[in-house]
């Protein structure tokens, strides 16, 4: 089913844009008019519906130390074992695929922000009864212009939830991207890391020297752009930086001959091919 039937209850963008009163009465009436529907399944009622996020591949443990894939026995896993990386380490709440996919996509591509509420719950859930070390979330950022485009950068709208429900506080402007860079779906493997390589800046580093930052994202593949913005921190003396998001692609058992990770040929680490299966471009 096309994801673009599936959103018939969105209002036209031109009526969320006329609002003068109060913004919680304007939604409620334009969830009257257009009353939301689910972005997987169609089902009347909320943008992304409780039997899809109960259909979801969740994540279960052991897990690599380090990248979060999934292992057989806790440790870390061969690539973790024989490269370094900037990024401490990384967890995400569910395999991408399934509703999941329609889920992020209506968020990132359909201007449907409302989705950030119950996407960043789901992380919320994951987070409950873990200690979350870290004293600040950063949103993996947008361009200035990606961002314009959008209206909204979808990574702070689920670090916006996450911080709600555990008190610790967004840093917003300390980290930016400072260069373009093309989707990171269109390209493979190993021109990952070349296209985000350096696109990241520390613009305040008084708020980042001697810090522990927990980056947010909606979905890593291989985790070049975690790695550039936890690289972009260290280099300003961050003390730790770990990745959360809600979700990652699933790494390829057979790893191609192409699919070198090129963070770990620049720093001149023993080269593992670093591959995970890439969402198709939605
Ligand atoms: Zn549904
Ligand atoms: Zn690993």
């Amino acid at each position: 089913m096309s994801p673009v039937v599936r959103l018939s209850g969105q209002p036209p963008s031109f009526l969320t844009t006329l609002h003068s009163g109060s913004e919680a009465a304007w939604h409620a009436l334009l969830d009257l008019i257009y009353p939301p529907r689910c972005v997987s399944c169609g089902r009347i009622g909320s943008y992304y519906c409780d039997d899809c996020q109960t259909d979801l591949h969740f994540i279960k443990p052991p897990v690599c130390a380090r990248c979060g894939q999934p292992l057989t026995h806790p440790g870390l896993c061969h690539i973790c074992r024989k490269t370094t990386s900037p990024l401490d380490a990384v967890r995400s709440v569910v395999f991408f695929g399934g509703s999941i996919r329609f889920a992020i996509h209506a968020l990132k591509y359909r201007n449907l922000p409302q989705l950030g509420e119950p996407l960043g719950n789901i992380m919320v859930d994951y987070i409950n009864g873990r200690q979350l070390r870290a004293q600040y979330l950063i949103p993996v950022p947008l361009h200035v212009e990606r961002q314009k485009m959008r209206g909204y950068n979808q990574s702070a709208l689920l670090a916006q939830i996450i911080s709600r429900a555990t008190g610790v506080p967004i840093v917003n402007d300390a980290l930016v991207r400072h260069r373009h860079t093309l989707p990171q779906v269109t390209l493979n493997a190993s021109q990952r890391w070349a296209n985000v390589a350096n696109a990241f800046i520390v613009k305040k580093p008084e708020l980042v020297a001697g810090k522990r930052f927990l980056l947010i994202d909606d979905v890593t593949t291989t985790g070049a752009t975690l790695r550039a913005c936890a690289q972009a921190l260290k280099e300003k003396g961050a003390s730790s930086v770990w990745g959360f998001t809600l979700a990652r692609a699933r790494r390829k058992p057979h790893l191609p001959h192409n699919a070198v990770d090129s963070y770990s040929q620049n720093k001149n680490v023993s080269a593992q091919p670093y591959h995970n299966q890439i969402p198709k471009p939605d």
